[in-house]
């Protein structure tokens, strides 16, 4: 490390509260040194309250830039002097880049999510998604598939706090991309069972197979897959999680948990920093 600062580094940072168990500082750092990139990237504890003096300072110590993490993802938004399309279509934020002063919001969560599969060699560009939950990953999710080209989206959700979110990706999805959204109530099982099983890939963006619903799943029927399906989930702590264990069992080839994401979705912001490509098979060796 301290071969690589100097007078010339540029500092990248993280404000979200709290911060201190994130991944990404050691993900960016390893990263600069391995490409011999003049960069560092240090984790602020940042909540709501600070969030205005924080971004300010990314204007006046000419940091070139910084990710946002709970519970700034929104909040930060006013704050900023342009939106990207798809940050602005999500309505959050969590990748802003300097450019001269000039502070522009991305969000990377769905390009992540969109790049894994490319990574595996599967494109879902033209076919239809069915995708449980319209918080935060399923939103930025949603969007990036639409706006990626996947031609369906049926989005489920159960009747609580998102739900509102979930009418308004819908609406957002239809009237500005060529992908076809409907919403779903996830009470409804003969209709998910249904969705799925006309779907090529299925996505779960609940977070339920996380602790503490480590031992859940919205899907417990392996014979709502089929074989030729993709199963996504955006869980990657446990590695291997009851849903994609249903998904196993009915012997679908191509089951994926989220950590293809959490790579990609910081090489994503790592390249809007740097213009590199992130080495991400050497990070991956790195953080697991
Ligand atoms: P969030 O709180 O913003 O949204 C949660 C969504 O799941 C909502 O739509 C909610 O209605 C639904 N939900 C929650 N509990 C449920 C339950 N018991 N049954 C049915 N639906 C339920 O959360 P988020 O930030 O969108 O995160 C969701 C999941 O995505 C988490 O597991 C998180 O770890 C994961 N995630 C992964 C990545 C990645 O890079 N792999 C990135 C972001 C989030």
């Amino acid at each position: 490390m301290t071969e690589r600062i100097d007078g010339h580094t540029l500092l990248i940072g993280l404000m979200a509260y709290p911060i201190r168990h994130s991944m990404s500082p050691t993900m960016h750092n390893n990263a600069f040194a391995k490409l011999g990139l003049n960069y560092a990237y240090l984790a602020f504890e940042v909540g709501n309250d600070q969030l205005p003096a924080a971004i300010q300072a990314i204007r006046t110590l000419d940091m070139r830039g910084s990710n946002i993490s709970m519970p700034n993802k929104q909040k930060v938004i006013p704050l900023l002097d342009k939106l990207d399309p798809a940050a602005e279509m999500i309505g959050a934020v969590n990748t802003v880049v300097n450019d001269k002063g000039i502070l522009t919001g991305y969000t990377t969560d769905g390009l992540g999510f969109m790049k894994s599969l490319d990574d595996e060699g599967l494109n879902i560009r033209g076919q239809k998604m069915t995708l449980a939950g319209a918080g935060g990953a399923g939103t930025a999710i949603a969007v990036q598939a639409a706006l990626d080209g996947v031609s369906d989206l049926s989005i489920f959700n159960r009747h609580d706090a998102e739900w509102d979110n979930a009418v308004r990706n819908v609406k957002l999805i239809n009237e500005r991309t060529n992908c076809r959204a409907t919403l779903h109530a996830l009470e409804d099982r003969d209709d998910f069972k249904a969705e799925i099983q006309d779907s090529a890939i299925y996505t779960d963006a609940t977070g339920v197979g996380m602790k503490p619903l480590e031992n859940e799943t919205l899907v417990t029927d392996p014979t709502w897959f089929r074989k030729d399906q993709i199963v996504f989930d955006t869980v990657y702590a446990p590695r291997t999680t009851k849903l994609m264990k249903v998904a196993q069992a009915a012997g679908v080839t191509q089951v994926f948990n989220g950590l293809g994401m959490m790579l990609e979705q910081g090489a994503a912001a790592f390249k809007l920093w740097t213009g590199e490509e992130m080495p991400v098979d050497y990070i991956r060796h790195i953080l697991f």
